[in-house]
C-alpha cells in the first residue's frame, strides 16, 4: 500500500493555496497513491479539525485526518483535539514552528496528549533541532515525525546531520523525506537509522506539472536514492500504517 504522509488540503505558502478532498484524490489516483495523510495549516486549529474532518467523510477510504495544533488565545485547543482523536478517526496531530514558538507551554500539552492516545506527531521543526532533542528526550514514547528530515529544501547537510544525530539516540524520531532535495542523504538515513523510521510523504499538492506528475516524481526521487524491494514498501506506506495502526 502506497500512502503518501503529508498532504495539505491548504499549504503555508504565500498564496494559502488550497486544494479540495477531490482534487486530492484524483490527484492520488493518478498516481497509484492508496491513501494520504491531509491536514490544513495557516488557519486556526479549529478550523483545520474542520476541513480535515470534511475530507475524511468524503474520502473514508483514502483521506488519514490530522488535527493542527496552532495555539489559541481565546480558548484551549486541546479538548478540541482529543475529540477528533477519540470521536472522529484522527491519526496525529501536526504542528508547525513557522506559526508558533515551540516552548514547552505550547508543545508539551500536545505532546502529552498524543502519548496518552498512541498518536504521532508531525512536526516542522524549521531547522530548530536544539527543539527536537528536548522533545524527544522528555516524550519518549510519542513518535515524533520530523517533517522534511529538519528544514524544508535543506541543502545544509550539517544541519540535516544534527537531525539525523538526534534521531539515532531517540527510537521515537521519524523522518519525513517530504521536501528533501539531497537525495543521497535518504539512502544515508535509512543506512543509519534502518528503514522502519523513515516515511514518505510528497507535501502536496503541487500543480507543477501537474498533480499527479508532481506525486510521481516524487516517487522516482526515492527510488532514485537507491532504496528498493522491502525497505521501498517500508516507507512508502508501511511505516506509516504500523504507525498510525491503520
Ligand atoms: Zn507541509
Amino acid at each position: 500500500m502506497v500512502i503518501d504522509s503529508h498532504v495539505h488540503l491548504r499549504h503555508g505558502n504565500a498564496e494559502r493555496t488550497e486544494y479540495t478532498a477531490r482534487q486530492i484524490v484524483d490527484s492520488m489516483d493518478g498516481a497509484g497513491v492508496d491513501k494520504s495523510v491531509v491536514f490544513a495549516i495557516c488557519t486556526t486549529a479549529f478550523d483545520a479539525i474542520s476541513r480535515a474532518r470534511t475530507a475524511h467523510e468524503l474520502y473514508p477510504d483514502r483521506l488519514i485526518p490530522y488535527a493542527y495544533a496552532l495555539p489559541n488565545a481565546e480558548r484551549s485547543i486541546i479538548g478540541c483535539i482529543e475529540e477528533a482523536i477519540t470521536g472522529l478517526d484522527f491519526k496525529g496531530i501536526k504542528i508547525h514552528a513557522g506559526e508558533c514558538t515551540l516552548a514547552e507551554y505550547v508543545t508539551d500539552p500536545v505532546l502529552e496528549l498524543a502519548d496518552e492516545h498512541g498518536v504521532p506527531c508531525l512536526i516542522d521543526f524549521i531547522g530548530r533541532h536544539a527543539d527536537l532533542e528536548r522533545m524527544a528526550r522528555a516524550f519518549p514514547d510519542t513518535p515524533i515525525i520530523v517533517a522534511h528530515m529538519g528544514r524544508y529544501l535543506c541543502t545544509d547537510r550539517g544541519l540535516i546531520d544534527r537531525f539525523l544525530g538526534i534521531a539515532e539516540t531517540y527510537g521515537n524520531v521519524h523522518m519525513d523525506i517530504s521536501g528533501v532535495v539531497l537525495i543521497w542523504k535518504i539512502r544515508e538515513v535509512v543506512e543509519r537509522l534502518g528503514p522502519e523510521r523513515i516515511i514518505w510523504g510528497t507535501d502536496g499538492p503541487y500543480p507543477t506539472p501537474d498533480l499527479a506528475t508532481y506525486i510521481t516524481t516524487d516517487l522516482a526521487k526515492v527510488r532514485a536514492s537507491g532504496i528498493c524491494g522491502p525497505e521501498l514498501s517500508a516507507i512508502l506506506g508501511g511505516n506509516i500504517a504500523r504507525l498510525l495502526a491503520l
